[in-house]
């Protein structure tokens, strides 16, 4: 019987090995390893253009989110690490974030705010795509169904829980591996982080400000719910699937 720390790990590396799979032949692709890969870290492709959600997030936001936002990241979360031990070095993204209480105290809080920045951001892209307006299929409809009531009540609970977010922070659709449900995390902290209740993130909103102020200004809620056009079902199925397997 795994613990649910060797469960999530099991998951991250299940998702790793499913997005570098030959079939998987989308750009993003390439970024997949964020989680399981190992100091020093790299800022991965976005793996599409910049303009590729236009009208719903603009391009010149995605450039400097992308280049600007998560390259500060990856470079302090570098910047932090270079003065650790070989041992605190060699874990993953992943292990580093599972197990903040083991990194060196005078760098956990440089680890946990750039560690976990690089680890939302690199999920973020990956589950951003113009969808045209489609809704998840097979067993994660399913579950959004069975746990929420339908599609139209998940997406109200959804919008609340990110419109509710104080200051700078994300919502989510995780799974424990059994069940769905919506949460928050406030400033970079990861779903799977938290110490009693860990969570495998299926979709993830960026709602900081600067997710959305160029082209939203302060109208969080439009931009949430323009959210609804760019999310990647299909890369969201993949993870409810690898996390119910685990
Ligand atoms: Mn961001």
């Amino acid at each position: 019987m795994m613990t649910r720390r060797e469960a999530i790990k099991a998951v991250a590396l299940t998702a790793g090995a499913l997005a570098v799979a030959p079939s998987f032949t989308q750009g993003a692709a390439a970024d997949s390893s964020a989680s399981s890969s190992t100091y020093p870290f790299k800022l991965a492709d976005l793996g599409y253009p910049y303009d590729a959600l236009e009208p719903y997030i603009d391009a010149q936001t995605m450039q400097i989110h992308h280049d600007k936002h998560n390259g500060a990241y990856v470079e302090n979360l570098n910047k932090a690490l270079a003065q650790a031990p070989e041992s605190i070095q060699k874990m993953s993204l992943e292990e580093l974030l599972l197990s903040l209480d083991k990194v060196p105290e005078n760098i956990r809080t440089a680890v946990r705010n750039n560690g976990g920045g690089q680890y939302n951001h690199s999920f973020f892209w990956k589950i951003l795509k113009k969808n045209d307006g489609s809704q998840p299929t097979g067993d994660l409809a399913k579950a959004i169904e069975t746990t929420f009531g339908g599609f139209p009540a998940f997406q109200t609970k959804f919008n609340e829980a990110a419109a509710k977010v104080f200051g700078s922070g994300w919502a989510w659709l995780v799974t424990d591996g059994k069940k769905l449900s919506i949460t928050t995390t406030p400033n970079q902290d990861c779903p799977i982080s938290k110490p009693n209740d860990k969570e495998s993130p299926i979709v993830g909103i960026d709602v900081w400000e600067h997710a959305y102020y160029l082209k939203y200004q302060n109208r969080r809620p439009e931009y949430v719910k323009a959210f609804w056009n760019v999310i990647n079902w299909d890369y969201a199925a993949e993870r409810y699937a690898a996390a119910s397997k685990a």
